[in-house]
Parts: C-alpha cells; sequence; structure tokens
C-alpha cells in the first residue's frame, strides 16, 4: 500500500532523515514511535506527499507519487489520503457536518452526495446527533472523531494520523483508538500513526522505531 525507498530530507545542515525504506501493507494499523527529533512528522509529511524528499521514491498505491506534478499530486492526496492531526484544525465557522463534507467538495462531488456521505460517516462514529454542531460546541473527543470523519469523506486507501491522541484524556484516547481498529475492520484502511502514546503502540499491528533519522529494525 505505502513503499518509501531511499528516503533522505534534510533543513538546512541538519539530515532528518538518513534513507528510510519501509513497507506498509494493506488493511495494517502501524504506530511510528521515537525519541523527540526522530523524524517521524518529516517522513508522516513526505509519506502524505505534503513535504518532498531530497532523494527517494514514495509510492502509494502502487503510484509513483514522487514522479507526480504538483496538479495532479493534490488531486491523488485529497482522494487517496486521509490526515488526522494533534489539534483537529476543524474550520470554527462550520458545522460537524460541513468540515466533514469540504474535502469531498474539494474532489468535485456534489453537495447532495458530500452530505450523504458525511452523515453516514457520523452515523457511524454515533456522532449524527452533533452533525449541526460548531466545533467550540463539541467535546475534545468529539473534535477528533469529526476530524477523523472527514479525513474518511473521499474514502481513502491510507490515513496518516500525527499524535492523534495527544490532546485527549486517556477515556477519549482509548475511544479514538478504537474507532481506527474498527475503521479497519470494517473499511479495510491502512493507518500510519505518529505517537508517543505507548498503550497505542502495544496495540497496533506493527510498530516502527525510528532514531535519528533511521528506522531502527533490531
Ligand atoms: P519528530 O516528529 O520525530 O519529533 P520531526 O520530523 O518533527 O521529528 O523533526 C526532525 C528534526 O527536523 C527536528 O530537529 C526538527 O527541528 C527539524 N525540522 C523539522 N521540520 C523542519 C523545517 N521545516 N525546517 C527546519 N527544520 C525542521
Amino acid at each position: 500500500m505505502i513503499k518509501l525507498e531511499g528516503i533522505t530530507k534534510s533543513f538546512g545542515a541538519l539530515q532528518v532523515l538518513k534513507g528510510i525504506d519501509l513497507e506498509i501493507n494493506k488493511g495494517e494499523v502501524v504506530s511510528i514511535v521515537g525519541p523527540s527529533g526522530a523524524g517521524k512528522t518529516t517522513l508522516l509529511q513526505i509519506m502524505g506527499t505534503l513535504d518532498e524528499p531530497d532523494a527517494g521514491t514514495v509510492y502509494i498505491n502502487e503510484a509513483n507519487v514522487s514522479k507526480m506534478k504538483e496538479k495532479g499530486l493534490s488531486a491523488f492526496r485529497n482522494r487517496h489520503i486521509g490526515f488526522v492531526f494533534q489539534f483537529h484544525q476543524l474550520l470554527p465557522e462550520f458545522t460537524a457536518l460541513e468540515n466533514i463534507m469540504i474535502p469531498a467538495l474539494i474532489a468535485g462531488v456534489s453537495s447532495k452526495e458530500a452530505n450523504t456521505r458525511a452523515m453516514e460517516i457520523l452515523n457511524f462514529m454515533g456522532l449524527a446527533e452533533r452533525a449541526s454542531h460548531k466545533p467550540n460546541e463539541l467535546s475534545g473527543g468529539e473534535k477528533q472523531r469529526v476530524a477523523v470523519a472527514r479525513a474518511l469523506i473521499n474514502n481513502p486507501s491510507v490515513i496518516l494520523a500525527d499524535e492523534p491522541s495527544g490532546s485527549l484524556d486517556t477515556h477519549n484516547k482509548e475511544e479514538l483508538h478504537q474507532l481506527f481498529f474498527d475503521l479497519r475492520d470494517r473499511l479495510g484502511q491502512t493507518f500510519v500513526i505518529v505517537t508517543h502514546d505507548e498503550e497505542l503502540a502495544k496495540i497496533t499491528d506493527r510498530t516502527v522505531h525510528m532514531i535519528d533519522g533511521m528506522v531502527n529494525r533490531s
């Protein structure tokens, strides 16, 4: 599903990724752990085509995304990859439903269809009664689940999450983690999750350890 070959990346004189090779299979839930500054977020951004490596190749769904031009790439990204960040990044002036619809509207889906899809996902998550609430009327856990719903609207094959439960309390954390596994089981999505959360790392199918810009295979 995702294949990285020989990925390197520097910021100025600092080499942050030192030749990463990694394969992630369809339907796998993989955690990426490691100390701060190890390059986890940079790797996730490159996997998600939000940043370019200096060298190396990224394949998603067998497509070589490193060869795509910006316009094709942004369409590919919007269609195939969903993102969840530590802070939900919902737009405050829109309702939960509208926030979830946005990536579908950007992809050219009609507003009627986007509305139907967004309601289906909210129903699946047990959040239907929150559809018309604005972000500041939702709890932290609900906001994060709405952010996951937004990541799902175009039915992407891959969800990339950067510290998705980092701002949540224990109960909401567990609920969010369970949601990832439910989605994988129901929809077959592949999840790559950068996390400091040892409880989450323990229950993922595989944990990738990063240290100093490298994947530690020991
Ligand atoms: P992690 O997620 O493991 O904490 P990051 O990938 O965020 O690591 O960062 C790795 C290193 O790269 C850090 O030293 C960070 O300061 C640096 N870095 C990340 N992004 C940038 C950037 N856009 N410009 C300069 N340095 C950066």
